[in-house]
């Protein structure tokens, strides 16, 4: 495969120029190349750098070990996280109504792979669509006679409610971009609901290298919490809250391990650690960020 990189000389959290060398890492999807991630020096947003053209990153995606975007149940990691996931459905839908906006309420959730919390939402009485850039998955997903739109940009504007988007910020190429974007499809208080993994958790400093959530190069940022309020901020957002996901500490410290050639169990009593440690810092594996339009 033609490897065709751009190296990044600019922050796009905060536009520093002073970027420094923080870990390499190993593609564990699909080339097995070495990949530099840099950190800028006054905010410490954390890039992959340089990072594949835009143009090329799909071939990256091209793994059976890319569990989001198919349904397999092989595994035991799989198996816990399938039975893991629709309790997480429940955690997610009664957090957004505990920010007063309540079913029958116009939601679209980004990144929705095969539909599975598109689903979940319209079952419950919410009125979901979704997005999804991958065509397998979105074929899947059109299935249950949901709407999927291709991308972003043919939805129509100040049209939702809630925009939903679990694990995907991390993949997008222009950030300040995409959320002036996002922005532009929410309705008047809007509110937009983001999560991420957290580059400064405890597993992920135990891992360093071989964390799983870096997962470059289709993780392009590595965010910690004061860049994702920076980022609102600069997008004319009101971040209201952080909260946990409680399960991503034990599914990415499980994959971690087993990428370090460690046991499985030793990534659960990591997961562990890092959930308990997190009750006083509030650095979990994995963030969820309530911002309002
Ligand atoms: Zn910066």
């Amino acid at each position: 495969m033609e490897r065709r990189l751009e190296k990044i000389d600019c922050c796009q959290i905060c536009q520093g120029a002073d970027i420094k060398d923080f870990i390499s890492v190993i593609d564990h999807n699909y080339s097995g190349d070495v990949f530099n991630i840099s950190e800028c020096v006054s905010c410490g947003y954390r890039f992959t750098n340089p990072r594949p053209i835009e143009s090329t990153i799909g071939n990256y995606y091209k793994s059976e070990n890319y569990i989001s975007h198919n349904s397999t149940k092989k595994g035991l990691i799989n198996k816990i996280y399938h039975l893991v996931r629709n309790y997480q459905f429940k955690i997610k839908e009664s957090s957004i109504e505990k920010t007063k906006i309540t079913p029958g309420k116009k939601v679209l959730d980004v990144g929705c792979g095969t539909g599975n919390f598109v689903n979940h939402l319209n079952l419950h009485g919410w009125n979901a669509e979704g997005v999804e850039t991958d065509e397998k998955a979105r074929e899947i997903a059109q299935l249950s006679n949901i709407k999927v739109y291709k991308n972003i940009s043919l939805v129509d504007s100040e049209k939702y409610d809630v925009i939903t988007m679990w694990h995907v910020l991390e993949h997008v190429y222009n950030l300040n971009d995409y959320m002036q974007k996002l922005r532009s499809l929410l309705k008047k208080d809007g509110l937009l609901v983001i999560g991420v993994p957290n580059s400064n958790s405890y597993d992920a400093n135990i891992y360093k290298e071989n964390w799983y959530a870096y997962d470059a190069p289709i993780h392009v940022s590595h965010f910690r919490k004061s860049n994702m309020k920076l980022l609102a901020e600069k997008n004319k957002f009101k971040h209201t809250k952080t909260q946990k996901l409680f399960f991503d500490a034990f599914y990415i410290s499980m994959l971690s391990s087993k990428k370090s050639s460690k046991s499985i169990l030793l990534g659960f009593l990591i997961g562990l650690i890092s959930n308990a440690k997190a009750k006083k810092d509030g650095e979990y594996s994995s963030l969820i960020y309530y911002l309002f339009k």
